[in-house]
């Protein structure tokens, strides 16, 4: 990795877990960051991220947190960011850019945007990177290399903030590609949300499945492990993305039970032909990402 040199004299961190704290340890290793202030509503989380040098700060305050920041990067629970914005929104000086990695965009760019203050810019973000831990403990400086982060200007964007922003993702390794952020929300209800929702069905079904007895999951392996694997995700962020993407949701578990329907009637009618078909093509296309 190349150094970038400080271009971030002063971050503001408001939530300083997986994503905020994983921001900052690449940033750090970048020597892209100047001084970091944490700000979380855990104080016990903030605490352990300047026991780990994440911060080198614990604000005493929002206002404390985010006056003189030149950058804030909120990265809080979904349904949390515009309100933690429109408090935060008194206490910025003049220039400053803020900008967040929540999982929905379309409501969070609008409402943002409109919150700024003359002088004072919002971008949009969400990095296509995580775990499924949580906490300022579960960060790691490699998190976002060889990942891809979008970023969702609009056409009321300030082109210097947005430069920012994407140097910023850029710094940590990862490819930048800009995308409206009704697109990005359907975009990640497929390929992220969806899986999510399937995964947490999938774990209470076979839980829920008494037939046999009690202990079902207990004989799982592998196979049942890696595919529920995000089940284990934070459960109030996941229902947080639920709620603020819940169209783009929606669409793709319908679009989602449409297949499984399909699925299921050619089990039913043991069609093996269309099994081995269906089977095939799905083999080829998950093939082909890897
Ligand atoms: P996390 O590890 O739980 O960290 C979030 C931190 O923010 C927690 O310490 C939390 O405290 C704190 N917090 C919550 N509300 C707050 C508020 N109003 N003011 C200040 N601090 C507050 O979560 P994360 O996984 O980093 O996720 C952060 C954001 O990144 C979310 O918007 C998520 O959608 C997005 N994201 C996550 C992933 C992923 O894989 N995890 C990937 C991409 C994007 P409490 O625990 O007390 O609530």
């Amino acid at each position: 990795m190349t150094m970038a040199g400080i271009f971030v004299n002063r971050l503001a961190v408001v939530g300083v877990g997986l994503i905020g704290g994983s921001l900052v340890r690449a940033l750090r290793r970048a020597g892209a960051v100047g001084e970091v202030v944490g700000v979380d509503l855990d104080r016990e989380n903030l605490l352990r991220a300047k026991q780990f040098g994440v911060v080198d700060r614990c604000a005493e305050s929002l206002a404390d947190g985010v006056g003189g920041a030149d950058l804030v990067f909120v990265s809080v629970p979904v349904c949390a960011i515009p309100s933690v914005v429109r408090d935060l929104v008194p206490h910025l000086a003049p220039g400053t850019i803020v900008t967040d990695g929540g999982s929905v965009k379309g409501e969070i760019v609008a409402a943002c945007e409109a919150l700024m203050p003359p002088g004072a810019h919002f971008v949009g973000g969400h990095p296509i990177a995580g775990t499924e831990h949580s906490g300022v403990e579960a960060s790691f400086a490699t998190l976002y290399e060889g990942k891809r982060c979008i970023v969702t200007p609009t056409s009321r964007t300030d082109a210097a903030a947005l430069e920012t922003v994407v140097r910023i993702w850029e710094a940590v390794g990862s490819e930048v590609v800009l995308m409206d952020a009704e697109k990005h929300d359907r975009l990640v209800a497929a390929i992220s949300h969806l899986p999510h929702m399937v995964a947490y069905a999938l774990v209470n079904a076979v839980e829920g499945y008494d037939r046999l007895g009690e202990g079902v999951l207990q004989y799982s392996a592998g196979g049942f492990r890696d595919f529920t694997r995000i089940a284990s995700s934070d459960p109030a962020m996941w229902r947080d993305i639920a709620l603020m993407n819940r169209e783009g949701v929606l669409e793709m578990m319908d679009h989602f039970a449409a297949y499984f329907a399909t699925l299921r009637a050619m089990v039913a009618a043991g069609d093996a032909d269309g099994l081995e078909r269906f089977f095939r093509e799905s083999k080829e296309s998950r093939d082909a990402i890897l």
